[in-house]
């Protein structure tokens, strides 16, 4: 028996034992996510802030920059998400982030590939960075691993530009004033960024304290320009 012959025992005992199923639902099936859950995911469009991306009401009238990019303007040039923080989106990204199933980084990607471009062109992509006690405990990086996916659809490079210098507790329930202090510190700038346009690329824009500081670091550090990539964010009632 060689071993490329055990391998496809191995695959078909386990896929036995374990058929594949949606990553969201459970439904069985073969792709990562099934349809229903697919469609459940709520894009983000136009109009949106000029500068974080914040949808604006389609019926009102748009003003370019949200109130929030008027009176504190983040250093990010733009931030882009591909969906709303909610319904299945959101249990897509926490079992990318917390169940382990890297699997779903491909189709994550493909999402923010479809619907979030960056507006302006940008030359590598960098990863939010965790501290390395929590990645240890993780065993990944999403963040990393969503970039290595973009990259590869963008033909970008993908290079580690910053680091985080603390490690902070879970920030989700925290209001924004405490998210910012939080934060502040808890990253330092590499080298290779003077000049260049940087993709910034996390999961999830919350209050968007962490790509704050990130591309505040970033800009003070050279970078050219910054465009803040994630998967979704938060509108209205939970930002
Ligand atoms: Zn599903
Ligand atoms: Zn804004």
């Amino acid at each position: 028996m060689t071993v490329s012959f055990l391998h496809e025992l191995r695959d078909g005992l386990l896929s036995l034992l374990f058929p594949p199923r949606c990553a969201v639902c459970g439904t069985l099936q073969e792709a990562v996510y099934c349809d229903a859950c697919r469609e459940g995911m709520v894009r983000i469009g136009e109009p949106w802030c000029a500068q974080c991306g914040l949808p604006f009401d389609p019926l009102a009238h748009a003003p370019e920059h949200c109130e929030e990019c008027r009176s504190d303007p983040p250093h990010f040039d733009a931030a882009r998400a591909a969906g709303r923080y909610g319904g299945s989106l959101r249990l897509a990204i926490h079992a990318f982030k917390y169940a382990g199933v890297r699997a779903l980084a491909a189709p994550l990607a493909a999402l923010i590939a479809d619907a979030a471009p960056p507006p302006i062109p940008i030359d590598c992509l960098t990863p939010v960075p965790l501290h390395p006690a929590r990645e240890a405990m993780r065993g990944y990086n999403q963040s990393r691993l969503l970039a290595e996916e973009l990259g590869a659809q963008w033909c970008l490079p993908v290079e580690e530009l910053l680091r985080r210098t603390r490690n902070i507790p879970p920030q989700q329930q925290l209001p924004r004033e405490e998210r910012r202090r939080n934060v502040h510190g808890a990253f330092a700038a590499g080298d290779g960024i003077a000049g260049r346009a940087i993709g910034l690329v996390d999961d999830v824009y919350t209050t968007g304290s962490t790509l704050r500081e990130c591309s505040r670091l970033l800009k003070a550090a050279g970078a050219s320009r910054v465009v803040a990539i994630t998967i979704a964010r938060t509108v209205g009632e939970t930002q």
